[in-house]
This record gives structure tokens, sequence and C-alpha cells, in this order.
């Protein structure tokens, strides 16, 4: 059998056992089994790394917990701008979404914009435009209400702070989020994506590296297939997932040389909290990060599920 392998992760940051509860931590094992297992099927039938990690992140998406579609963190206005980008390892295609609202699986809003317009990156009320015409599932902002993130809303109002999800909160129960998925197929073809809600109580549009291709997400047949979480800003200027490739093909590094290198060495010099996901052409798979802890996930054809939350697990 020809090898397969998917990765996903749910966001990094301070993430401690001693401020979780057990009932939370199996929620969140919960919603990260389900989300792998949508790729896994995909990838055991033989389907493609983009229709699994798309299958995979929507799951996230539609899952409250994490800070992606549903669940996504609030602006400085109250509402839900939503980030997300998808990359074809294969034919280097590339599609993305920023600071869109309302619609319920930005991911699959990327997917359509990388296979159905000439563009790489749709942005605001035009990529909306573009959802409308692609009939892309929009839901009311109802949907995209989850208490908890409104509550982080209002302590950063009152502290007048613009605050990563992954960010320790004081008082806050200090919900993570930010998801992606990396997979490599039976066809030997690598794929990644990711999808944020970016920070609490961001505005004027800010953008963070989630939809920017090579910040946030990269996939390359070449080398390897990233997805990103963390302090966006410095994933950006860090270039961080065009990074780790850029190490194996131009250095020859291997990928766990490489995500060393970019995760452990060169975020850390810039002060850039964060972590990712990676995978290579052989289904090697790197799941590195800087922080406390990532909600991550892995299964290969040959490897058991493995579930990870905290530091050393
Ligand atoms: N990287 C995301 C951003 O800066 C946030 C995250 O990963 O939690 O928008």
């Amino acid at each position: 059998m020809q090898p397969f392998a998917i990765a996903i992760h749910g966001g990094a940051g301070t993430i401690l056992k001693s401020t979780m509860t057990p009932e939370k931590e199996t929620e969140y094992k919960q919603g990260l089994t389900a989300a792998i297992t949508a790729g896994e099927e995909i990838l055991r039938a033989n389907g493609t790394s983009l229709a699994a990690v798309e299958a995979a992140i929507r799951s996230l998406e539609n899952n409250p917990l994490f800070n992606a579609g549903r669940g996504a963190v609030f602006t400085h206005d109250g509402k839900n701008e939503l980030d997300a980008s998808i990359m074809d390892g294969k034919t280097l295609m590339a599609g993305a979404a920023a600071g869109v609202r309302n619609i319920k699986n930005p991911i699959t809003l990327a997917r359509t914009i990388m296979e159905k317009s000439e563009h790489v990156l749709l942005a605001g009320l035009g990529a909306m435009e573009f959802a409308e015409k692609m009939k892309i599932d929009f839901e009311s902002d109802e949907y995209f209400f989850v208490q908890h993130r409104y509550d982080q809303l209002l302590q950063a109002h009152q502290t007048d702070s613009i605050t990563l999800d992954h960010t320790q909160q004081p008082s806050s129960t200090n919900k993570k989020g930010t998801v992606g998925c990396v997979a490599l197929d039976v066809h030997g073809n690598l794929a990644a994506g990711t999808s944020t809600g970016g920070m609490t109580n961001k505005r004027y549009g800010r953008v963070g590296d989630t939809p920017m291709i090579g910040a946030g997400t990269y996939a390359n047949n070449a080398t390897c297939a990233v997805s990103c979480t963390g302090h966006g800003e410095f994933f950006i200027r860090s270039v961080v997932a065009y990074d780790v490739s850029c190490l194996m093909e131009y250095k020859g590094l291997t990928l766990k040389e490489a995500c060393d290198t970019v995760v452990n060495k060169k975020l850390v010099a810039l002060g850039g909290e964060g972590g990712l996901i990676a995978i290579d052409r052989y289904g090697n798979i790197e799941l590195p990060y800087n922080s406390e802890g990532m909600y991550r996930a892995k299964i290969t054809n040959h490897t058991p599920l493995y579930l990870g939350i905290y530091k050393d697990e």
C-alpha cells in the first residue's frame, strides 16, 4: 500500500493541564478525533490530500471549541472576520479568503477561490460576493455567537488589548484556536490548509498569517506541506511555512531539522509564539511548537492515532 498520512492542529499557546477540566479535555480530544477521522477516511479510500484537508478543517470549523468558522473570536466591533487558505502541493495552486463574514466554512471558500477563480486571495465584501455566486453556505450572526468568545471580547475591551486567542488571559478560561491540516495521499500528493477567526478585539481589517500563502500555509510535493498557528504578525514577517520548505529545498535539511530551525530558533529569536504541523512526501510528520502546548493529532497508514495537547505528551 502507498503511504498516506495526515496531521491537524487546533491552535498553539499557553495550554496548561492545570487550567483544563477533564470534561473540556475530553471535548477537545473528541473534536480532534472527529476531524482527523474525517480526513483519514478520505485518504484510506484513495481520496486526495486536498479533499482530506478540506474535510478535516470543515469539521474543526463546525466545532465551536476552535477559533475558526463557528467558534471564531470577535473583532473590536463584535463581529467575526474569518481568514483561511489552502494549497495543493502537486500543482502549487492556492486559494485564500481574508476578512470574510458569515461564511460557514471559510476553507471551502478558499478551495473554491483556488479552483474556480483566476485569483489566489480574495478579501472582504468582494470575497463574499464571489462566495454567493459560487453558492457557498452562509450562516447568520447568531450561528457565530459563542458566549465564551464574547466574554473574551468584553475582557479585551476592558484592558484595551488585542489578544491572540491562544495567549494566556488573566481570569479567562483561555480557549485556544485556529485550525489547520496537512496531508499526504496515496498518489504521493501533499496539501495544506489553515482557518482562523484571528485575534480577539482585532480592528482596522487586521489580517494575520493564516490566509497568506507562504506565511501560514504552504505545500509543495518537492518538499513538504505546512500549516501554522501562533502570533500572526511574527509568522508573516518570518514567512514561516515557506521558510520550512526552503530550508529543505535549498539547504537539504530534513523536515525535522527545518521545523526545529524555524520554530525553535528563528521564531524564538524574534519573540514569535506558536507552532506548526508539517508533513513531507515520505509521510514523516512534525508537530513543533515553542509555546506551552498545541492541540494536535496525527495518524498514518501504519501508525495509530496520536493526540496531544500539552508539552511532552
Ligand atoms: N495565526 C493566527 C492569526 O494571527 C492566530 C492563531 O494561530 O491563533 O490570525
